[in-house]
């Protein structure tokens, strides 16, 4: 069989064993509708609320009603600046929204769609680093600003925003704004303390953090209104109509807990590999460059542009050693256009297509590690053969 060196954790993660079997009971015989009034749905009901506590636990939130329960990352960040621009925001006046170039998808999206349907958006950039200038950005805010979004580490540098940071003084310029932080690639990557921050609403995504696809969560300070994006029954405090789903949300439940108990692993011995893998790969080949600059990042993950080479020609020839990995966000991948937290880095044109993102997780072996370090400089070799750009390498000496 194919071996597989799975590097490619921020795209998504495999479901730790430990979640399946918690899950199982869950999708056999405890089926019940949570809301329904009889011992079989109150198990399933006891069950939502101990995922509830894990997950605020997991956020250092307090009081786990601040937390609700969504299908996705996705749905969260849909649900959080819908949900602000529709309570607080008018089109004439309370109409100036905030966010980053760097976002994921389902924030810029949004801002998009906002901005067809009238309200004005500013996306700010990031420096060569892809590193944020925290006194640029609040020089944006007006009078007229109700939302800022800023991811907390980003999804294809790993890049960290010091989010705490930027919400405390957003406020201390305009109380009345609302920060919301797509918190997806920090989950279980690094620490999260909410309780007493100024981020009234955080995100984050079970599949990133080895629970199953279709379940992630919001966070919502306590007190902070919002418009719901489901509108129907009462469940979620009414905030998040649809029927629970009892075994994947029972799943994040467990992954959080087990992601928390893992942090300092993850801290030190994920980040020890990857150190290993960057290193490994930059010091065999002259045309390698870190495109993960940010002095502050989270340990997992790794981006490196190979200059004068095709990234999808990178990625199919590692696809044929089952090495995993990616160029770009998953989710633009299918287009060829350039990724845009790189172009908004400016990362020079002639590795931008080059540039590859590893992503590890506690689940990835020394030997996998290993394994990646010998070929990933083969296969740049070879390609580097069948390069059109054979001067540009050769004064490389590739
Ligand atoms: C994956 C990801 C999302 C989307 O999460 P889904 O659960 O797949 O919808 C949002 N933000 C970031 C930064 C991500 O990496």
């Amino acid at each position: 069989m194919k071996k597989t060196v799975y590097l490619d954790n921020n795209a998504t993660t495999k479901i730790d064993e430990k979640v399946f079997e918690k899950m199982l009971p869950y999708l056999k015989e405890n089926y019940a509708n949570p809301s329904s009034m009889y011992d079989s749905a109150h198990v399933c009901a006891n069950a939502i609320e101990e995922a509830r506590k894990q997950v605020a636990d997991f956020l250092g939130v307090e009081n786990e009603k601040s937390v609700i329960f969504t299908s996705c990352g996705t749905e969260s960040a849909n649900t959080a600046i819908k949900g602000v621009v529709f309570q607080y925001g008018d089109k004439e006046n309370k109409n100036h929204i905030i966010t980053t170039q760097v976002e994921h998808p389902c924030v810029l999206s949004v801002y998009e769609n906002l901005e067809k349907k009238g309200y004005k958006s500013t996306y700010v950039s990031v420096d060569e680093n892809g590193e944020i200038n925290i006194d640029n950005l609040l020089s944006k805010i007006t009078p007229n600003t109700i939302l800022l979004s800023v991811m907390h580490a980003n999804n294809e540098t790993g890049a960290v925003y010091p989010v705490y940071e930027i919400a405390k003084r957003a406020k201390e310029i305009n109380k009345n704004i609302k920060v919301f932080v797509d918190g997806v690639q920090a989950a279980g990557k690094i620490p999260i303390e909410l309780e007493n921050s100024e981020i009234d609403f955080y995100s984050i995504s079970g599949h990133k953090f080895h629970a199953p696809k279709g379940v992630g969560a919001l966070y919502v300070k306590k007190g902070v209104l919002f418009e719901p994006f489901m509108l129907g029954g009462h469940q979620e405090y009414s905030l998040r109509a649809g029927t629970q789903n009892t075994p994947y949300i029972v799943g994040m439940g467990k992954a959080a807990q087990l992601a928390k108990e893992s942090l300092e692993y993850e801290l030190k011995e994920v980040k020890r590999l990857r150190d290993k893998l960057e290193k490994g790969i930059l010091s065999q080949l002259r045309n390698a460059k870190l495109n993960s600059k940010s002095s502050n990042r989270v340990p997992n993950t790794t981006n490196i542009g190979f200059e004068y080479i095709e990234g999808e020609l990178i990625l199919l020839y590692l696809n044929d050693l089952g090495i995993c990995a990616s160029s770009g966000s998953a989710c633009t991948s299918g287009s060829l256009d350039p990724s845009h937290v790189l172009r908004a880095q400016k990362v020079p044109f002639t590795s931008l297509h080059g540039a590859i993102r590893f992503s590890l997780s506690r689940f990835t072996t020394e030997e996998e590690i290993d394994y990646a370090i010998e070929k990933v400089p083969e296969v740049i070799k070879k390609l580097a053969k069948i390069s059109p750009f054979q001067s540009e390498l050769n004064a490389l000496g590739l």
